[in-house]
């Protein structure tokens, strides 16, 4: 597969056209946004880290029968992924209170709930991303009742999955975002990344946080929790 001209730079990625119409190549940077993209910076190691990371989880949830746009890692940086038109909402799954669940209601973080959570914000730069329910979304058009139903079953799917995996690894999957994309059939596939970016990880036994929140709140440590998840993940 050969990388042809760039179609699309966001944040924290760059996306490529493939000589095949339907497969893309992604390309992970160390930029790192955050605070409604107030705050700019790089992690050194990240592009690495996430899309390693995100492939492998990726190969673990299709075994678990969970459909994703993942097909091929090129190199440390580099994965072929099947072309989507992404479906713009951001699908938020919690198992612990925190971040802006935390601050909406005036709870502290670390409540662990008896039955996770799902919420939806719609993907949109100059809104800045505002939550949505199902109903507001359908209304824009932004999915149709059926896939609503099929994003949130596999969004559920995946939380099953996932948690029981960081467990075993002594890491609490606190709570994360996904995205999921068409297909040119129209076939709903989760897509683009599951890393330290979007899930909240925090160490089982100290509670000490091993994600992005790091960079969010300027505590110190970043590249150090990034590379501790790909130990726990890879033992390396
Ligand atoms: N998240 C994300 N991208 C976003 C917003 C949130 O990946 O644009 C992830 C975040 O890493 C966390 C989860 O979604 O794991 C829930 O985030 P929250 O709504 O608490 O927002 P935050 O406090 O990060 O602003």
């Amino acid at each position: 597969m050969t990388k042809k001209e760039q179609l699309y730079e966001g944040k924290a990625k760059k996306v490529f056209a493939t000589e095949e119409p339907g497969k893309v190549i992604v390309s992970y940077k160390d930029d790192a946004t955050a605070l409604d993209g107030l705050k700019k910076g790089t992690i050194a190691g990240k592009g690495v880290v996430n899309n390693r990371m995100s492939n492998f989880l990726m190969q673990i949830l299709e075994k678990e029968g969970v459909a994703t746009h993942f097909v091929e890692e090129l190199n440390e940086r580099e994965t072929v992924v099947k072309k989507v038109e992404i479906v713009p909402l951001e699908v938020i799954i919690r198992n612990i209170s925190a971040g802006s669940f935390a601050k909406r209601y005036g709870v502290e973080e670390g409540i662990v709930f008896d039955a996770p959570t799902i919420e939806f914000s719609y993907k949109n730069d100059d809104l800045h991303d505002p939550l949505i329910n199902s109903y507001h979304a359908i209304a824009l058009k932004l999915a149709t009742p059926e896939e609503i139903e099929t994003i949130k079953a596999m969004a559920f799917k995946v939380n099953a999955v996932l948690k029981a995996y960081f467990l075993k690894l002594g890491v609490k999957l606190v709570d994360f975002k996904l995205e999921f994309g068409r297909l040119a059939d129209g076939t709903i596939v989760l897509a683009d990344e599951i890393s330290p970016d979007t899930c909240r990880f925090w160490d089982a036994e100290t509670n000490e946080k091993l994600d992005k929140d790091r960079f969010r709140r300027d505590m110190g440590g970043v590249e150090d929790a990034y590379r501790e998840m790909m130990r726990r993940v890879f033992g390396e």
